[in-house]
């Protein structure tokens, strides 16, 4: 199935749903995918994070 590479953009055979066209793509795929994940994660836990770390300073 040809399929655009998310990261370039470029058109490429993909296989079992893969959305990137190379290995160097797809570990910036990750990448971005994980710096996501942690900002969405952050913006929603921010006040327990904080408190989290205070908490563990005053130790
Ligand atoms: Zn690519």
């Amino acid at each position: 199935m040809l399929k655009k590479c998310v990261v370039c953009g470029k058109e490429f055979n993909s296989k079992n749903g893969v959305i990137t066209c190379s290995a160097e793509c797809r570990e910036i795929a990750t990448k971005e995918k994980k710096k996501k994940y942690f900002k969405n994660y952050y913006e929603g836990n921010k006040d327990e994070i904080i408190k989290r770390i205070m908490r563990n300073k005053k130790r």
